[in-house]
């Protein structure tokens, strides 16, 4: 198995790996990502193959610092703002692509946009440092499929596709970045992540949400209705469980019937902690001795949003 942990001997051998045109999956503090060269065509063809990814599904180019994407992307004052305020961390901004703008065009699926992204994880802070190049990198799944939130779930999918898989413990934040568009004439959320609307509407005013249809315009067609789903139904808002049901709780849930077993996202009702639990928690339930996982309602404010999101696409067939 390619899983090594984290340190500076790996993170050379990964950097070489990747100027080489390879794949390496590493931690981030959303999700684990699978990584290969931005500025490359052939790496970034073999993320889309690795993942089964359809190539009109634009992928998130990562640097260490804000100065290394001076090449790539034309700046703007709300950028700049964004920038500031929330990078390192779970943001990306999707911005128009300078012109001779390095990073292979099949990362912007051909369009003329580009999303970039900082990290906060120090193994992906180290790695991006030690490449000095953008890297694209996509969570480390098969497409359609839970994402990873530890090295362990990235072998379990993807061990016989990529090069090495650096171990760096759990992700902390546990879901994608926020994806926001400020390309379009209004401000939008293409995808609810890691930084809530609430966070960003605080620095720039009002911010729209794409709405179901507008997720799979060609803009963002990441945002395909089913994702992130396990091989079981999912069954949302449920206030009981049947005896054949896995159950996925959010807070005090002792009032709940039911479930052959039972899981609880955060038992004090912590937003963050049932994000952060969220995709592990998942693919726990995920088992095929029961017929469903049934899901406990969770409220919509703050990180609810995006855990709602990733639930709700969990949940269709
Ligand atoms: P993932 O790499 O799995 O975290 O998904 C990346 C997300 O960013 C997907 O929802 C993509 O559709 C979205 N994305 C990436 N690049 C662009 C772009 N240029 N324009 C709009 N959305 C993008
Ligand atoms: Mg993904």
């Amino acid at each position: 198995m390619p899983v090594a942990p984290s340190s500076p001997e790996v993170i050379a051998r990964a950097a070489d790996l990747l100027r080489a045109g390879k794949l390496v999956a590493f931690p981030t503090e959303t999700v684990y990502g699978l990584g290969g060269d931005a500025t490359n065509d052939l790496a970034v063809a073999a993320i889309y193959a690795a993942k089964g990814r359809p190539q009109i599904n634009p992928l998130i180019a990562h640097v260490a610092e804000v100065a290394a994407l001076d090449p790539h992307i034309e700046w703007n004052d709300t950028a700049r703002l964004l920038a500031t305020q929330f990078w390192p961390g779970p943001l990306t901004l999707v911005l128009s692509r300078k012109k001779n703008c390095p990073v292979s065009l099949l990362a912007s699926a051909g369009m003329e946009t580009l999303a970039v992204r900082i990290p906060s994880h120090p193994v992906a802070q180290a790695l991006l440092k030690a490449v000095g190049r953008p890297i694209a990198a996509p969570s480390a799944n098969l497409s359609g499929k839970i994402s990873p939130t530890t090295a362990l779930h990235v072998a379990e999918s993807l061990s016989d596709k990529v090069e090495l898989i650096i171990a760096g413990g759990k992700s902390t934040v546990g879901l994608e970045s926020t994806v926001l568009d400020l390309v379009s004439p209004r401000i939008c959320i293409l995808r609810p992540g890691g930084i809530t609307r609430e966070q960003l509407e605080k620095v720039i005013g009002p911010v729209e949400t794409a709405t179901h249809n507008a997720h799979e315009a060609p803009l963002a067609p990441g945002m395909l209705p089913s994702h992130y789903a396990p091989e079981l139904p999912v069954r949302l808002n449920a206030n009981s469980a049947a005896d054949n049901e896995a159950l996925l709780c959010f807070g005090p849930a002792a009032f709940i019937k039911g479930g052959a077993t039972r899981l609880n996202l955060s038992g004090r009702g912590d937003l963050e902690e049932a994000a952060a639990h969220l995709f592990a928690m998942l693919r726990q339930l995920d088992d095929k001795r029961y017929r469903a996982i049934a899901v406990m309602p969770i409220p919509e404010t703050g990180l609810g949003a995006a855990i709602n999101d990733r639930l709700r696409r969990a949940s269709l067939r």
